[in-house]
């Protein structure tokens, strides 16, 4: 491993400062040993997930077609759906063997290039780009220094920002989220305590040199036509605002730099703890590392050999904000 790691197999940047991002974080506040597994060890399941799969391709779609649209002189719009489409169908190939996706094509799945046309076109209708005062970035990948922690650690904070948008006399973050849950209060509310949403959100703001409104959550629900073919595509595409003040962007800096301290502390005793919880067993299949964990501990090296493979995190390999 390069030297761009620390002695726990910890992402540092040039600076030797830790990097972390909203899921790198979110992996360790669930589960010290699930954090450990992907972010020191590196490991990932040897199988793709195909929501994954389908929710990143479906994001790469979006931010071509703005990108081309937004370009001076803009993409026509048909050029721009065309390019967006073959960028999806570019990840989908590359990442899901043919047997798998002829089996999700053939069957109507509801992750499948088909689907994912006729969603990706309600999403237009429903959010067609005229509807901001003006996209001021679009797929910004960044890594700010966040702070340091109580203990004198200076953090890294990266991510990559879908879209900043002015909308209504403010500027906001937005995040597009496909979920095969429905979109409804239940769905929106679990943002408003996401530490991605605040983190994001302050990141943008040091990215644009201005305060931000909120978020902007844009949910596309993933359904088979077959179980929604009363619905429009669009009907299946919903928005919430999340405003937040600076005081709640504050608070979650300062949770999030105390929460540094007790990963590292972690490392120190040699001890990560297990969640043993709902985190294990969450909704979509639990967590990736279920089958480590199932295993009793003497035989859960063969299971590492056998089900996962090494995928190093490295958010500073894509074009950054660098701060
Ligand atoms: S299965 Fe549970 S205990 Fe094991 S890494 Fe995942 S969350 Fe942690």
């Amino acid at each position: 491993m390069s030297n761009l790691f620390g002695t726990h197999g910890e992402l540092l940047d040039e600076a030797g400062r830790e990097v972390f991002d909203s899921t790198k974080l979110s992996a360790y506040a669930d589960c010290e040993y699930l954090g450990k597994l992907q972010y020191e060890e590196h490991l990932a399941p040897q199988e793709p997930a195909v929501a994954l799969v389908f929710g990143s391709a479906f994001h790469k779609a979006v931010e071509v077609w703005t990108q081309q649209r937004i370009m001076q002189p803009p993409c026509i719009d048909t050029t721009a759906v065309a390019n967006a489409e073959a960028a999806f169908v570019e990840i989908w190939e590359h990442e899901l063997p043919l047997e798998v996706r002829e089996m999700l094509e053939f069957s109507g799945d509801k992750r499948s290039v088909g689907n994912f046309k006729r969603l990706f076109a309600g999403y237009r209708k429903k959010f067609p780009l005229e509807m901001y005062e003006a996209v001021l970035a679009c797929e910004q990948s960044f890594t700010l220094l966040l702070g340091t922690t109580p203990a004198g650690r200076e953090v890294g904070w990266s991510g990559v920002i879908d879209r900043i948008v002015r909308w209504q006399d403010g500027i906001y973050y937005v995040d597009i989220k496909t979920s095969s849950y429905q979109l409804d209060d239940k769905f929106f509310d679990k943002f408003k305590l996401s530490g991605q949403m605040r983190g994001y959100t302050w990141a943008g703001q040091q990215l644009v040199g201005e305060e931000f409104a909120g978020a902007l959550v844009q949910g596309v629900h993933v359904q088979a036509p077959l179980k929604t073919k009363t619905r429009a595509a669009d009907e299946l595409v919903q928005c919430e605002s999340i405003p937040f003040v600076q005081s709640q962007l504050e608070e979650w800096r300062i949770n999030t730099l105390h929460k540094i301290d007790s990963i590292h502390r972690a490392r120190e005793i040699g001890y990560w703890e297990r969640n043993y919880a709902s985190r294990c067993s969450a909704f979509g299949g639990g967590c990736e590392m279920k089958r480590i964990c199932w295993a009793p501990p003497e035989d859960q090296e063969n299971r590492r050999q056998l089900h996962f493979k090494e995928r190093v995190w490295n958010p500073l390999m894509k074009d950054a904000v660098v701060e």
